[in-house]
């Protein structure tokens, strides 16, 4: 892991825009959150995270008690805004998506942008591993931390709060 070069700030800055934009979009009723794969500056992909295609039909989160099966993988509610941007991008037969970074954010009640703790969602540390993405980007408290992708998966498998 290492912290990005603080110059990177003007650099990244319309694009941080619109990953901040895109986490506003999140129909999700438990969490905001954007996500932007980039691959040698040019944009890839980006999404934010909502029921799958966006249906209300399969809409989770408005009941947070119901309780599901311990065989049920995944008890969130919706689509995570890095799946959806990674998912797309291959539906989109994006060839871009190897050697790319995937840079992840998520939004407070106001819509600013909240400061990332460890990471813990092994669902998108697995499929950003599996599609040859290089490197996943928290926006933390310093700066942006680059993790390899490996070294996500296994952070977020080890994650221990
Ligand atoms: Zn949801
Ligand atoms: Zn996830």
């Amino acid at each position: 892991m290492y912290i990005l070069d603080k110059n990177f700030k003007n650099l990244f800055k319309d694009k941080f825009q619109i990953l901040i934009d895109e986490a506003k979009k999140s129909t999700c009723l438990r969490s905001k959150c954007g996500s932007i794969i980039i691959n040698n500056q040019e944009i890839i992909w980006y999404w934010y995270n909502s029921p799958p295609l966006d249906l209300e039909s399969q809409r989770r989160c408005e009941n947070p008690k119901i309780i599901y099966n311990n065989k049920v993988t995944d008890k969130t509610c919706c689509i995570h805004a890095e799946e959806r941007a990674i998912i797309d991008a291959l539906k989109n037969n994006s060839d871009k998506i190897k050697d790319s970074r995937l840079y992840f954010i998520r939004l407070d009640e106001n819509n600013n942008p909240k400061y990332s703790q460890e990471p813990y969602c092994t669902i998108c540390s697995k499929l950003a591993l599996d599609v040859w993405i290089k490197e996943f980007v928290l926006y933390k408290k310093d700066w942006f931390y680059v993790y390899k992708t490996q070294e996500y998966n296994d952070l977020s498998f080890s994650y221990n709060d």
